[in-house]
C-alpha cells in the first residue's frame, strides 16, 4: 500500500518534470526558430542593400564620364548604406540590451528641438507615400527636460516610422504629444525634482495587426508573416528595442490594433524637468502684436503664449480686416510691434497679404510666418513676399517667443539666415590617427573642404611618436580612431597626456569611432579625450567640432 503510494508520487513527479521539460524544450525551440528565421531574414535584409551598393558601384564605374548617371548611383548607394547602418545598429542595440550593457544618458534637452528633429526625419517618408502625417502638440508645461534625447528620438522615430511603413499610400497618421504635471519626485541622489508625464500617441489607419500577433509584438525578431508586408524591409527588432528602452526610462507602452483598420500606440513617460533660467527674452511689455490666423484653436494658443509674455494680441482673420486695421493704426500712430501670419485666410493667400503689408508698413516692420510647411520649400517665396522670420509647427512657446525676441532686437533667426558656411582653417593643423586606408581617405577628403592641414598616423604608437617629435603647439587637434593595431586610441591618448610638455594636457583629442554609445563615450573621456565623433563620420558633426575647437 505504502509502496503503491510512493510509486504514484514518483509517477506524478516524473510527469511534472516531463511537462516542465517539454515546456522548456518548446520555449527553446521557439527561441531557436525565431533566431534562425531572424538569421535568414537578416541575411536577406543585409543582402538587399549590399546588392544595391555593389551593383550601383559597378554601374557608376562603367559610366564614369556621365555625371548625372554617376550622381544617381551615388544617391542610391547612400540610401542603401544608411539602411544597412540602421540594421547593424538595431542588432548591436539588441545585443547590448540582452547583455545588460545598455546605458542611458542624463542630459538636458529641449522637447521642441526633439519634436522638430523627429518631424524632419519622418516627414520625407510620409510624403513619398503621399500620406497625411499630422504632428500636433497639446498642453506642454515644460519644454526643457532631462533624459536621453537620442534614445527618446529612437523610440519615437521607430514608432512613427512603422506607422508610415505599415500604412498604405495616401493613408493617415496622427501623432500627438502632451504633458501632465505630476508634482515632484526624488532623484537617485535624493534630490527633489519636478516631474512631468509625457504622453505620446501615434495613430494610423494602416494594415494593423491581429490579436495573436499583438501578444508577440515586443518579442525580438517577430514580424507579421503576411504576404502583404513580406516586401517591407525590417528586422523585427525595432519594437523589442522600443519596449526595452521605454521600460528602462520608467515609462509604459500600449498598443491597440485591428487587422485592416490600423494601429494606435500610446507611450507614457515620466520626465525630469530641467531647472534653469529661461533664455533671456527681450519683449516690449504691453505692446500689441497683430495675429492673423484663421484656425480658432491656434488663435487661442498663440494668444495665450503672447499674453504670458506680457504682449497684447490683436486678432484678425481676414486679409481685408488686416489691411484696414493697419492703415488706421499707422495713421493714428499705434502700430503693433510685429505681425504673426498663420494659416491660409479665406479672402487672400497669406504671402500676398505679407507682400501688401510689407509695402505699406515699410521695411522695418517685423513679419513672422507660422507654418506647417518645410521652411526650405517656401523660404524663397516667403522672403520675397517680405517675411522676416519663420516659426515651425508644431508650435512651441519657446520657439515663437525666441524668434519674436530675436527679430525685435535686430537679430535674424537661424532659419532665416541659414546659408552656406564658408570657413578657412588653413592656419590649423590636424593629426589624423586612423589605421584603415579607406577611412583615412574619407576623413582627409571631408577635412579638405575647410582648408585645414592634415597629417596622418597609421596607429596609436605612430601618433604618439609624431606628437612627441613635433614642436610645441604644432598640432591644433588630434582625431583619434579607437580600435587600431599596435596601439589603440585610448592608450595613445593616455601616453600623449602623460608626456612632459606643455601642450600634452591641452591638445584637443577627439575620439573617432564606430562605438557611439554612452559607455564608449565615458571610456574615451576617462582616457583623456575631449570630444567624441561617431563613425561613419557625419560631415556636419565634424564641422561642428572644428568650429568649436577653432572658435571661428
Ligand atoms: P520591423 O523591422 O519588422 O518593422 P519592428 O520590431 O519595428 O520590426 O515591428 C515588428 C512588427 O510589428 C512589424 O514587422 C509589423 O509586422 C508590426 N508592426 C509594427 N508597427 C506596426 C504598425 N503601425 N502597423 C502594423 N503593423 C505594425
Amino acid at each position: 500500500m505504502e509502496n503503491n503510494h510512493e510509486h504514484d508520487r514518483h509517477l506524478a513527479e516524473l510527469e511534472r518534470m516531463n511537462a516542465a521539460l517539454e515546456e522548456a524544450l518548446k520555449a527553446a525551440e521557439a527561441a531557436n526558430e525565431a533566431k534562425s528565421s531572424f538569421l535568414s531574414n537578416m541575411s536577406h535584409d543585409i543582402r538587399t542593400p549590399m546588392n544595391a551598393i555593389i551593383g550601383m558601384t559597378s554601374i557608376a564605374l562603367s559610366h564614369i564620364d556621365e555625371k548625372s548617371r554617376v550622381q544617381d548611383c551615388l544617391l542610391k548607394i547612400r540610401t542603401a548604406s544608411t539602411h544597412l547602418m540602421s540594421l547593424v545598429n538595431d542588432v548591436l542595440d539588441m545585443s547590448r540590451i540582452d547583455s545588460g550593457r545598455l546605458a542611458l544618458n542624463e542630459e538636458s534637452f529641449s522637447l521642441a528641438d526633439l519634436i522638430h528633429d523627429i518631424a524632419v526625419i519622418v516627414r520625407p517618408q510620409a510624403i513619398q507615400k503621399q500620406q497625411d502625417l499630422q504632428i500636433e502638440i497639446g498642453q506642454i508645461y515644460e519644454e526643457n527636460l532631462i533624459g536621453d534625447p537620442l534614445r527618446l528620438r529612437q523610440i519615437l522615430v521607430n514608432i512613427i516610422g512603422n506607422a508610415v511603413k505599415y500604412t498604405q499610400e495616401e493613408g493617415k497618421i496622427l501623432v500627438r504629444f502632451a504633458q501632465r504635471l505630476v508634482g515632484s519626485g526624488t532623484s537617485e541622489e535624493g534630490k527633489q525634482q519636478d516631474m512631468v508625464l509625457l504622453d505620446f500617441w501615434c495613430e494610423d489607419n494602416g494594415i494593423g495587426m491581429d490579436e495573436e500577433f499583438l501578444q508577440k509584438i515586443f518579442i525580438p525578431f517577430e514580424r507579421v508573416n503576411s504576404s502583404t508586408i513580406s516586401k517591407i524591409e525590417g528586422t523585427g527588432l525595432g519594437m523589442a528595442i522600443v519596449k526595452n528602452l521605454v521600460d528602462r526610462m520608467g515609462g509604459s507602452i500600449d498598443v491597440e490594433s485591428k487587422e485592416g483598420m490600423g494601429s494606435n500606440f500610446h507611450i507614457e513617460m515620466p520626465m525630469t524637468v530641467e531647472v534653469q533660467s529661461r533664455k533671456g527674452l527681450e519683449l516690449p511689455a504691453g505692446s500689441s502684436v497683430l495675429l492673423v490666423e484663421s484656425l480658432p484653436h491656434r488663435v487661442e494658443m498663440i494668444s495665450d503664449y503672447l499674453e504670458e509674455a506680457g504682449l497684447e494680441p490683436v486678432h484678425k482673420d481676414s486679409g481685408l480686416d488686416v489691411v484696414t486695421w493697419l492703415t488706421e493704426a499707422q495713421y493714428e500712430n499705434r502700430m503693433p510691434c510685429a505681425m504673426l501670419l498663420g494659416q491660409e485666410l479665406e479672402d487672400m493667400p497669406v504671402l500676398e497679404l505679407a507682400a501688401h503689408v510689407r509695402q505699406s508698413a515699410g521695411p522695418g516692420f517685423p513679419i513672422l510666418l507660422v507654418s506647417e510647411e518645410d521652411w526650405a520649400q517656401i523660404e524663397y517665396r516667403a522672403v520675397r513676399s517680405g517675411v522676416d522670420a519663420f516659426v515651425p509647427c508644431p508650435l512651441f512657446k519657446s520657439r515663437l517667443l525666441e524668434t519674436l525676441s530675436a527679430l525685435l532686437n535686430g537679430r535674424r533667426t537661424e532659419e532665416g539666415s541659414a546659408g552656406a558656411m564658408d570657413v578657412d582653417y588653413s592656419d590649423y593643423r590636424i593629426l589624423l590617427v586612423e589605421d584603415i586606408e579607406l577611412n583615412q581617405e574619407i576623413a582627409v577628403e571631408m577635412l579638405s573642404v575647410t582648408g585645414v592641414q592634415v597629417e596622418v598616423a597609421d596607429n596609436g604608437a605612430q601618433a604618439v611618436e609624431m606628437f612627441e617629435a613635433s614642436e610645441q603647439g604644432y598640432y591644433d587637434l588630434v582625431l583619434m580612431d579607437i580600435q587600431m593595431p599596435v596601439m589603440d586610441g585610448y592608450e595613445a591618448t593616455r601616453r600623449i597626456r602623460a608626456l612632459s610638455r606643455e601642450d600634452a594636457g591641452s591638445i584637443w583629442i577627439v575620439a573617432m569611432t564606430a562605438n557611439a554609445f554612452v559607455e564608449d563615450i565615458r571610456l574615451s573621456r576617462e582616457a583623456g579625450m575631449n570630444e567624441h565623433c561617431a563613425k561613419p563620420i557625419d560631415p556636419e558633426r565634424l564641422q561642428d567640432i572644428l568650429r568649436n575647437r577653432f572658435n571661428v
